[in-house]
């Protein structure tokens, strides 16, 4: 089956694709708000609207996941940068010497694996931060993503950290590049890291490390008034500065809205009677359709952006072997590389949209 959206212009098909682009492998579970949990004493309050016994759960994984994310995190740089100019642009690499030094600091293998060289890079960014706030009693601003060099497949580090440029030069592992006049267009080129597949190692994945709280406050702006809750007319956009529309990221989503008008505005969404995928509007009634579209745009992201759908949970869950190896040898060996960065994981979990008690 050919899809609609070939026969409207270009233009129409990326707007739409932009704001209503969705998981293409998305699950529906059951919405935990409502099943016996720690969180609410076991004692779950009645679901008294069928239309919310399930949440959508995105995959993360998928071309359209990863595009979001890269959106999301678009947008909470753009209104850091609005807050605080003054950004500058990094790559940061090691030298041989360093390379081996940080892989035995972190216990490493003689050949690290992909998480073990993100790890590697954790470590660093960690003692190279620490060393800044030692110096000058604060915490410097970051957000840093790791690539694998596509000429030879060297790990290095791209962000956009609010420092000095005497504080890049306590970076002590490698080279440095740095570029001061960050801008929109920065931040779109290094997000872009998000989407990349280095073809020699197309299992690798980027890790993000970033501080707290990039890009807070928007939900307390003036821009923000147009997306206050006004039920079917409620406006979930986020604007551009040049006018584009974007889908509103999570961060501000959960900010924005209390989870009584999450909950109502996801009916809201179910009762439209259409919904989105692959930026082809179809018809919710019609479950046949959106079957096709699916498999129709499932198969699209397979070949023309790479998509692995067989190969991620098996990539998660031997991701989650190799941590469990790491943390063995770290025990054994008596170093541990103590809890890093912000978050654990890297960057914030793939949620349902829903309500934060449905987080995995
Ligand atoms: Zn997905």
């Amino acid at each position: 089956m050919r899809p609609l959206v070939a026969m409207y212009g270009c233009y129409i098909k990326v707007k739409l694709k932009q704001l209503y682009a969705m998981c293409l492998y998305t699950k529906y579970l059951l919405n935990k708000k409502y099943l016996p949990t720690r969180k609410n004493g076991y004692n779950p309050p009645t679901c008294n609207d069928e239309r919310l016994k399930y949440v959508p759960i995105k995959c993360g994984k998928c071309m359209e996941c990863r595009k979001q994310k890269k959106r999301e995190w678009y947008i909470r740089l753009a209104e850091e940068l609005k807050k605080h100019k003054g950004a500058l642009f990094l790559t940061l690499t090691f030298n041989e010497d360093m390379y081996e030094e940080v892989r035995k600091a972190v216990n490493a293998g003689i050949r690290p694996t992909y998480e073990e060289e993100n790890d590697m890079c954790r470590y660093a960014i960690r003692h190279w931060l620490e060393l800044i706030r030692k110096r000058t009693g604060k915490s410097v601003k970051h957000w840093v993503i790791t690539e694998k060099g596509e000429d030879y497949n060297r790990i290095h580090m791209h962000g956009i950290v609010w420092c000095s440029k005497e504080d890049v030069d306590a970076w002590r592992y490698g080279y440095t590049y740095i570029g001061d006049y960050v801008n929109g267009k920065t931040i779109n080129y290094i997000t872009k890291y998000m989407l990349k597949i280095n073809e020699n190692c197309p299992e690798f994945e980027g890790k993000i490390f970033c501080s707290q709280g990039i890009g807070r406050g928007y939900e307390k702006s003036t821009n923000a008034r147009r997306n206050r809750y006004q039920g079917e007319r409620t406006i979930e956009t986020y604007k551009t500065e040049d006018g584009r529309e974007l889908p509103m990221p999570k961060y501000y989503h959960d900010k924005i809205y209390s989870e009584e008008e999450r909950e109502k505005l996801w009916i809201i969404k179910q009762e439209r009677g259409y919904r989105y995928i692959g930026g082809e509007k179809c018809s919710t009634e019609d479950l046949e359709e959106w079957d096709n579209l699916t498999r129709y745009y499932q198969r699209r992201g397979v070949e023309v952006f790479g998509d692995r759908p067989d190969e991620w949970e098996k990539d998660m869950q031997r991701k989650r072997l190799e941590r469990m190896r790491m943390a063995r040898r770290r025990m054994r060996e008596g170093s541990g590389v103590p809890g890093v960065l912000s978050r654990p994981e890297g960057r914030e979990p793939a949620a349902p949209i829903i309500n934060k008690a449905t987080r995995g």
